[in-house]
């Protein structure tokens, strides 16, 4: 038996028990005579002590312990003459009366302690080291917690779990595949699922009613601090039901796993927000309502006086950040700065302080009166006290910029407490964007998403305008999940394919299956998928998913622990009749 307890469970109510206890070596004390020895293991850890009597040969296997050593002690449990209220295990220590070594350790990379002095790339090539540390642990136990309240919950409401193929032909999310060449079919390809999308909808069709998949998805994307290339959802479908049963079913989920995983009570309704009003108020589809500070949209109040940029722009929007009037130039200059930085790419900021004692001052006295001023501090109202922030330009681009300077003022303002969580449904979005660079549109959430069908008849003359019936849930500002009403007839759903400029013969080749099967009675079915990575991360009051993801990749998309991706051999390549030529040979040739 290697052990009888592990290094979190012994207490007072122990003392004089003889235990066996396996563990790493944390670290190695001496004191006087005495040695110390904190031993870890997942659940805690446990001192353990060699007194100054010990046996020769035991003192010497002591004395040979590093950092990480794994061994195996037995012992007696004693009361501790000075108690650690600061450990689990803290009143306790365990007498050495034997110990063996049951697997050394090379001196680790990186001290394995919640503050450790190892960075990032060194921490990601030893990830199994890093997740001996316990902050990282834990964030894995909180993800398979959330994965089994997740299955509890959906299991309740009827869900099937159900598990679709890794190897498949492409599914259009939005981003590039990744690709798998095939060895009994050459030259052909499979690609991995950016999501089941296609195959959930098969599953209605076949009468499964509910589905769900926790599920890996693969997306050939360039990387963010939140984005991985393979990343994990929550991916469900449901038949006979519209939006609002889909919405009300993962309103429930979410407000499960708020009960049972953080004892959050959500009793409040989720508030449904039109992606219009979204925009408009927030600038984004994805607004963080932990704070107000809404757009003002202050476009008509500035026109005709002498300043051009004003005057040129097709918006001009205000935020009121409250009491900020006192911002010293110092800290106006810093946000001026932080607008222009090219992720953001505002060309500058006008302020305007409306003061304690009620004067107004702005970077732009020069061309308004105080009248005007007034004006602006009125249509934001504005208090004695408060900083106006405004910035002009294109509207889309503009109202993303001041979505960006809306967060930074809150997280200076300490507006975002990880502590509170604000959920909501953005709702109503455009079924359709206009890409400039293709010249076409493209579908907003993916093809199979169903339009309003009070806006069907508007496909044929103003597809912009078309709305769909999709959904967001969106909390603190982080896109958790989003799903669609979809399309089921295939006669609309043709119709669809051409509009986003396919081909009948290409939709034909690549959705073919798809449109057959809901020629044999397709029920009408909706369905949404959560991002588990951002949902456990959101719950950890982490600001990346790399931290709950076991072993994640970096920023370039590389393990850097296997060294993948890696060169395949000669053998390999022959076997699937393909050739290796790089950008670089081609430029040789050239
Ligand atoms: N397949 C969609 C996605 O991955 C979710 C859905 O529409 O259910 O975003």
């Amino acid at each position: 038996m290697y052990r009888t307890h592990t290094c979190g469970e012994l207490h007072i109510e122990n003392i004089a028990d003889e235990v066996i206890l396996s563990g790493w070596v944390q670290r190695v004390r001496r004191l006087g005579g005495m040695t110390f020895i904190d031993l870890r293991d997942r659940y805690g850890i446990t001192q353990l002590v060699l007194d100054e009597k010990a046996p020769d040969d035991l003192k010497t296997t002591v004395d040979g312990l590093g950092r990480e050593y794994v061994i195996q002690v037995k012992g007696v449990v004693l009361e501790r003459q000075s108690k650690n209220p600061n450990m689990d295990t803290g009143d306790i220590e365990i007498e050495i009366r034997s110990l063996k070594i049951l697997s050394p350790s090379l001196v680790p990379p990186f001290t394995i302690q919640t503050d450790t002095d190892g960075g990032d790339e060194l921490r990601m090539k030893y990830r199994y080291l890093d997740l001996r540390r316990e902050i990282v642990r834990e964030n894995l136990v909180l993800r398979s917690k959330m994965a089994i309240a997740v299955r509890n919950y959906l299991d309740s409401q009827n869900f099937i779990e159900t598990e679709t193929p890794v190897l498949i032909k492409s599914t259009p999310e939005g981003a590039r595949d990744f690709v798998v060449p095939s060895r009994m079919n050459q030259g052909e390809f499979y690609a991995l699922p950016q999501s089941p999308q296609q195959l959930k909808q098969l599953l209605m069709v076949a009468g499964f009613d509910r589905y769900y998949q926790i599920v890996k998805c693969f997306r050939d994307e360039d990387l963010r601090a939140d984005r991985q290339p393979e990343f994990t959802q929550i991916d469900c479908e449901m038949s006979f039901v519209e939006q609002a049963d889909v919405l009300d079913t993962f309103e429930g989920l979410t407000k499960h796993l708020f009960k049972v995983i953080k004892g959050i009570e959500l009793n409040e309704e989720f508030p449904r927000l039109p992606y219009s009003e979204a925009m408009e108020k927030y600038g984004s589809d994805k607004p963080d309502i932990r704070f107000e500070m809404l757009f003002n949209d202050i476009t008509s109040l500035v026109k005709n006086r002498d300043f051009n940029v004003f005057n040129t722009a097709e918006y001009v929007v205000a935020i009121c950040a409250k009491g900020c009037a006192e911002y010293s130039r110092k800290q106006l200059d810093a946000l001026t700065e932080f607008v222009k930085k090219p992720q953001i790419g505002a060309k500058g900021l006008v302020y305007l302080k409306f003061n304690d004692d009620g004067s107004l001052k702005s970077s732009v006295d020069k061309f308004y009166d105080e009248a005007d001023l007034k004006n602006w501090a009125n249509a934001c109202k504005a208090k004695p006290g408060d900083l106006l922030l405004i910035l002009s330009g294109e509207k889309e681009k503009t109202q993303v910029q001041m979505s960006e300077l809306r967060l930074e003022m809150a997280k200076q303002l300490g507006l975002r407490d990880k502590n509170v969580f604000k959920p909501l449904w953005v709702v109503d979005f455009p079924l359709l964007e206009w890409d400039e660079e293709t010249g076409r549109y493209h579908a907003m959430h993916h093809p199979f998403t169903s339009p309003k069908p009070e806006d069907i008849e508007l496909l044929e003359t103003d597809p912009g305008k078309v709305k769909a019936n999709a959904y967001d849930l969106v909390i603190n500002g982080v896109e958790i999940g989003g799903g669609s009403v979809r399309i089921f007839d295939s006669k609309l759903q043709a119709k669809m394919f051409k509009l986003l400029g396919f081909t009948s013969e290409q939709a034909e080749a690549q959705f073919g299956f798809l449109m057959n099967a809901f020629k044999y009675g397709a029920p009408p079915h909706a369905g949404i998928a959560f991002g588990f990575d951002r949902l456990v991360s959101l719950f950890a009051g982490l600001d990346s998913i790399r931290d709950v993801i076991a072993f994640p990749k970096n920023n370039s998309g590389r393990d850097v622990m296997m060294d993948a991706p890696s060169p395949i051999s000669d053998e390999q390549l022959r076997e699937l009749a393909l050739k290796v030529k790089l950008q670089e040979d081609n430029d040789k040739e050239a």
